[in-house]
């Protein structure tokens, strides 16, 4: 009875593309394959299969997730090619960051920047989970993830929590745990004291901005834990960077950084 009232559902209101909002078509065959492949046979990765098939139209999904990428290996930036500087971009050759390293879905430019800033303009939650789950995919490929102990998110000042009422770095933080079987920890950081939009801000004074903006409100109990730290959009660096200097200050092992995209000028 559930089954025919879910087919009549579906009829009536078939799904659309999170994106680009076309009808998505069900298939009995997963669309999403998911890469690396030796990696397709676990649970989590069928369900996240499951979760973007359900959401995302083909060309949408390959666009944004099934394509060949040269990433730096620090900041996650996407390089044109392969850099001269080895698995570094010219912005992480001169600089040293605390994070040990940073992942991402893409750059900040094309459609993952129209999806981010749809994402915080419009408070699109579904948007919101869809790329979270797109991270968490992204995460599952990657080296580290095995060894995460919680994840949280960029705090942001209560005027602007108040103002906004949608935290899109919590949500999206909220659905990488949930998909990664990590603990969720929303409240180990405190943004102290409110901060200019960094993107406002000329590169040299981003850093000054955001210096002592943040606190580890549960000190002893982060000793040799490793983060995920969370955000929507990482430019410079500065604010995850100064979190990362709070953190291990409390005793974290090492901190890792998600974004869902990397902006600034990378090459
Ligand atoms: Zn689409
Ligand atoms: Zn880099």
């Amino acid at each position: 009875m559930l089954e025919i009232a879910s087919n009549l559902r579906t009829l009536c209101f078939p799904p659309r593309c999170v994106n680009c909002q076309s009808e998505i078509v069900p298939s009995k065959t997963p669309k999403f394959q998911c890469r690396p492949a030796q990696l397709a046979s676990s649970y989590k990765h069928q369900r996240i299969a499951s979760l973007l098939d359900d959401h995302w139209c083909d060309p949408c999904l390959r666009n944004l997730v099934n394509r060949d990428r040269i990433t730096c290996w620090t900041c996650g930036a996407e390089l044109n090619q392969q850099s001269p500087l080895g698995r570094k971009c010219a912005f992480c050759f001169k600089k040293s960051f605390r994070f040990t390293r940073a992942i991402s879905l893409g750059n900040y430019q094309g459609p993952l920047q129209k999806l981010v800033i749809r994402m915080k303009n419009l408070h699109d939650e579904p948007l919101t989970i869809q790329l979270g789950n797109l991270l968490a995919h992204r995460l599952f490929t990657s080296e580290f993830i095995d060894s995460i102990d919680l994840i949280t998110a960029v705090p942001t000042h209560w005027w602007r929590r108040l103002k906004r009422g949608f935290q899109a770095a919590e949500m999206l933080a909220e659905t990488v745990a949930r998909e990664s079987n990590r603990q969720f920890s929303p409240d180990i950081l405190k943004c102290q004291r409110s901060t200019k939009k960094q993107g406002t801000l000329a590169s040299t004074s981003r850093e000054k901005n955001v210096q002592n903006a943040f606190r580890v409100s549960r000190w002893g109990s982060l000793q040799g834990v490793n983060i995920l730290l969370i955000d929507d959009v990482m430019t410079s660096g500065a604010t995850v960077n100064e979190i990362s200097r709070i953190l291990l200050r409390a005793g974290v092992e090492k901190v890792y950084v998600g974004v869902i995209a990397r902006g600034g000028r990378v090459s």
